[in-house]
């Protein structure tokens, strides 16, 4: 019989194998490894800047360098240690180089990188809390010291014992898309106790959302993914959503029979870094019973300064509220820390609860797994906690405000070149400036810039305008490398003026 067959088949290679022989890498190998990759990443750390921030590589450069198939036998660790710099270096482009000044920063500093060692090593999926109690404790606790450090309200933070609460979800995006399905779940509940006969599919088409105009991309897919249509609301000349044109937004879609459900407000928008205006829309968005998010996924993290608190006014009048601890606040990727007041709308909107995930102390802890879309999450609040506790809160200010320091002094340099201009205030740590000259010169501008490849910067186009974008964002920073970078600006202008000239 065939099942026989394969039972015996089975049992012969069990028999073949020796105990002396293992399949596995052994602890010792394993600590000489381990060794030699921490000394690497230190190295290639602390001399980042020597190298060209910029790759050089062109699309398809990987594959003739490696084997077309995965080795039969196994190969020596110094193997795979030698290649790094042959095959992985050369296609990198430096995110932590003090020379990258594109999109927005993301975490790095050596507490988190060992943490994920840890975490690597735990390796639990913490779905729940019986699968590992500590993964599901730790976040809730990280979520109160963070928020505590935000100054956020109370109603927020576990440690009020109401409702409540933190998690840490793995981006910005999927925390605007969660918040709207709470959102949206609120809402279908609100509006069937109303009207009773209404069908689901009366009701959900016509859910209506608000957000700014100048809002990330990731806010306007979460209304694809959730299936509702998405309002982009006009900012003002500042750039910032004002809580009359939301209002106005609202009152058009009630008065054409629509039901408006969910708004993101932004603080820090990814173009020009400009905040809407919470003390406006929030009050707004309780006025007329909208869930208010906020995405303040890059600019959270200076919350942790007071001087900064006033960009937040209105923050009471939120559900939610999201920031990434992975962009500015030295924490690498992933860990996007997501505040609810009250996360029943999500449990029970993603509530499937199966037999095989069921346990005994259901209830007293919270069971993430309904918090977020995934089942699986790793042990991300590891990396919170090693991070609060080396740097500890006035370290982690320090590092924001040297970087709006470095901005501020970037503007500086700019403002005093009068064939330049500064697109939108200086806030944080970007700096939006462009050539008094039409967006093809400045597009050729970036274009030398970045072929230089001595820095790196990309470019954002507001109301028609296009403008070059330069982000703080290396923790290894320092005051003259703004000079390098400006100094390379001015290099490039050079280029593409004499360009220009025939
Ligand atoms: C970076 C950014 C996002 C996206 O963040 P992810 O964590 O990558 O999803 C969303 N909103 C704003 C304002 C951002 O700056």
């Amino acid at each position: 019989m065939a099942s026989n067959k394969a039972l015996e088949e089975s049992l012969e290679i069990l028999k073949g194998a020796k105990i002396d022989e293992s399949i596995d890498m052994e602890a010792p190998e394993f600590k000489d490894f381990a060794k030699e990759m921490v000394d690497y990443i230190a190295n290639y750390l602390e001399n980042i800047r020597e190298r060209r921030v910029l790759p050089e590589v062109s699309p398809g450069y990987l594959r003739p360098i490696i084997p077309d198939e995965a080795p039969i036998k196994p190969e020596s660790w110094q193997a795979v240690m030698s290649d790094i710099e042959r095959v992985i270096m050369p296609g990198v482009t430096h995110w932590h180089s003090p020379k990258f000044h594109a999109y927005f920063p993301t975490g790095n500093s050596y507490p988190a990188i060992v943490a994920d060692m840890l975490s690597g090593a735990i390796a639990c999926i913490g779905f729940s809390w019986i699968a590992s109690p500590a993964c599901t404790e730790l976040e809730v606790v990280m979520l109160d010291w963070l928020g505590k450090m935000l100054d956020l309200p109370e109603e927020f933070l576990a440690c009020s014992g109401g409702r409540g609460g933190g998690v840490i979800q793995g981006t910005a995006s999927e925390a605007t898309l969660v918040a709207l399905l709470g959102a949206k779940a609120k809402k279908l509940q609100e509006v069937k106790k109303e009207h009773p006969d209404w069908e689901d599919s009366v009701i959900l088409s016509k859910l209506v959302a608000y957000t700014s105009a100048q809002a990330h991309s990731s806010v306007e897919r979460a209304g694809l993914l959730g299936g509702v249509r998405f309002r982009l609301v006009e900012p003002d000349e500042n750039f910032q959503m004002r809580g009359e044109a939301l209002e106005e937004a609202i009152k058009r879609d009630i008065e054409d029979g629509l039901i408006p459900f969910y708004a993101v407000v932004t603080l820090g928008t990814t173009s020009a870094c400009t905040f809407d205006r919470l003390d406006e829309c929030g009050p707004v968005g309780n006025r007329y019973g909208l869930w208010v998010h906020i995405d303040a996924a890059y600019a959270g993290s200076a919350f942790i300064c007071p001087e900064y608190r006033h960009l937040m006014r209105g923050i009471e009048t939120a559900d939610s509220f999201n920031f990434n601890p992975h962009k500015w606040l030295l924490v690498n990727f992933d860990c996007s820390a997501m505040w609810l007041k009250d996360p029943t709308w999500l449990v029970n909107a993603f509530n499937v609860d199966p037999l095989y995930l069921k346990h005994e102390m259901q209830g007293s802890a919270p069971d993430y797994r309904h918090w977020q879309i995934p089942l699986g999450r790793r042990f991300r609040a590891l990396k919170l906690w090693f991070v609060l506790r080396l740097y500890g809160i006035e370290n982690l200010q320090a590092h924001i405000r040297r970087h709006c320091g470095f901005a501020k002094q970037f503007e500086g340099l700019v403002l005093k070149d009068p064939r330049f201009e500064i697109v939108a205030k200086v806030q944080m740590g970007l700096v939006c400036f462009r050539l008094k000259e039409s967006n093809e010169l400045n597009e050729q501008l970036l274009k030398s810039i970045n072929s230089r490849g001595n820095v790196h910067m990309v470019p954002s186009k507001i109301n028609g305008k296009y403008f070059l974008r330069m982000a703080v964002c290396s923790r290894f920073t320092v005051s003259e490398d703004m000079e390098y970078t400006w100094n390379e600006v001015k290099a490039a202008t050079e280029e593409t003026l004499a360009n220009n000239k025939h």
